[in-house]
């Protein structure tokens, strides 16, 4: 009995070492493929409200940035 404890020991640690092998590999493709890594976005502020928002959910309208589009509007009435 000891002999198949062992062989299901040395089996379960082979598969956690193949699972942790596909884990890094799959770390390191995912951050070749991001343009940015370890990097936070970038940040702007709303001028209506003041409110600090990514730059890709910020709206730009001339040289300033909305949260939204009702500060906006707001701001710019066309
Ligand atoms: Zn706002």
């Amino acid at each position: 009995m000891g002999l198949i404890k062992l062989i299901i020991l040395v089996a379960v640690i082979i598969g956690v070492v193949m699972l942790w092998r596909r884990f890094k590999a799959w770390q390191i493709s995912s951050q070749q493929t991001s343009s940015t890594p370890n990097q936070p976005p970038l940040m702007v502020r709303c001028a209506e409200c003041q409110l600090h928002l990514p730059k890709d959910q910020a709206i730009q309208a001339g040289n300033q940035w909305y949260c939204c589009d009702a500060h906006r509007a707001a701001r710019h009435h066309d």
